[in-house]
């Protein structure tokens, strides 16, 4: 038996999604700046592929650029604003919450003379407008906090945020990244200036993703070379994984609202079973403004790498936080942030679930949870003294 439920580090490719890319590994292999009739047809591509991905989050046409990933995006848009605009301010705001890039991000920039303010959240991890306007200062040029959290899966007021800062003339980016493809994302609706998303994210291939720069806002390049990208970002363009991201676009289009509708079915079973069945294990995050697909648990006296490790013995892979930090001892700083303790936080639990889930996934994890949480009890001292 193979249960997965960690949907959000990594996203099988949609099948569909690599039938797309095939032909533009060797057919249709050309380099969109050559100038023959292969690179016109490569250009075309590119810009219908682009139009796609543009729709998706309601931008224009040149205001995306193609980038290798969340990370990257994360650095050219906070990186190569803050390096443009320093003349402006030196000022940044970001959310104690943030992904480890966004945070060493930060830190990197205060070699360069900027200073980061990093805003509290409450006990389900929602960052408050007022905490934001506290922190403003008039060398304040830029605010990026999360769409949604990629841990706990609570969902940030953006709207709310992307007023206050188009009102105060301030920058404001955005990592989409854990919210994409369970929730409509729209920039103009929303004031955002600068937005992170990722292929893998929606079902499509790993090494891409992209960096939407609203019309007037300027920002540096962080690669140098032949110019690509509208000089935002040299190198030539992975075509077949270009493709792959828009056919990715394509699907989640059609099938979000469906998924969304099975992934909160799953979600209130999880909730509510792993709640009833296992004493004294609380919900991390919000209880409503929660990403459709996120179940998080903290468990008195059990410690996450113990629980994860029986559980896969029993075929079943789940996380115990970002996996983009998960090989540290640290605990994780999301949910130290919501003001747990080190040993609550180590007694956490993660599951994700996304479009290759069924009904069979979940059965499994509810049947196998509460018996291994009891083992484990069983073995810690420390649980039994609470009695
Ligand atoms: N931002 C968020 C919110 C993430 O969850 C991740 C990891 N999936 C990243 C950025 C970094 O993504 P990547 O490692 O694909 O660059």
């Amino acid at each position: 038996m193979s249960v997965y439920l960690d949907y959000q580090s990594s996203k099988p490719v949609d099948p569909i999604v690599i039938k797309a890319m095939q032909p533009y590994f060797h057919d249709k292999f050309g380099n969109p700046s050559s100038l023959h009739k292969i690179g016109d047809d490569a250009t075309q591509v590119l810009e219908e592929h682009r139009q796609t991905i543009t729709n998706f989050i309601n931008a224009e046409k040149d205001e995306i650029i193609f980038t290798s990933g969340a990370t990257e995006s994360n650095n050219l848009g906070i990186i190569g604003f803050a390096l443009r605009n320093k003349e402006k301010g030196n000022h940044i705001i970001i959310s104690e919450i943030e992904h480890i890039s966004i945070h060493n991000i930060a830190k990197y920039l205060g070699k360069f003379g900027f200073t980061v303010s990093k805003v509290p959240v409450d006990q389900y991890g929602r960052v408050s407008i007022h905490k934001i306007i506290d922190r403003i200062t008039d060398k304040t040029i830029l605010v990026s906090i999360g769409y949604a959290n990629n841990e706990i899966g609570t969902i940030q007021p953006i709207s709310e945020i992307g007023k206050l800062c188009r009102e105060k003339n301030i920058t404001f980016h955005t990592d989409a990244v854990a919210a994409e493809g369970l929730m409509p994302i729209d920039v103009k609706r929303d004031n955002i200036d600068l937005l992170t998303i990722s292929s893998n994210d929606i079902y499509g291939p790993k090494g891409i993703g992209i960096l939407y720069v609203r019309k007037g806002i300027r920002i540096n390049p962080l690669m140098i070379g032949g110019g690509q990208e509208f000089g935002l970002r040299s190198g030539t363009e992975n075509i077949p994984a270009i493709v792959g991201m828009a056919k990715a676009v394509d699907i989640m289009q059609n099938e979000m609202q469906q998924e969304v509708r099975r992934f909160k079915g799953y979600q209130d079973q999880l909730i509510k079973n792993i709640l009833e069945k296992i004493p004294k294990s609380y919900l991390n995050g919000h209880p409503e403004e929660r990403l459709p697909n996120n179940a998080h648990f903290r468990f008195d006296g059990i410690e996450g790498e113990s629980l994860l490790l029986l559980m896969k013995d029993k075929g079943i892979s789940v996380s115990t936080g970002s996996a983009c930090s998960s090989k540290t001892l640290e605990p994780s700083h999301t949910l130290i942030a919501l003001g747990l303790l080190h040993e609550e936080a180590h007694g956490s639990l993660q599951l994700t679930c996304g479009r290759f889930t069924g009904q069979e996934d979940i059965d499994a994890v509810v049947n196998a949870l509460p018996g291994v949480v009891e083992r484990l009890r069983k073995l810690s001292p420390l649980y039994v003294e609470e009695q």
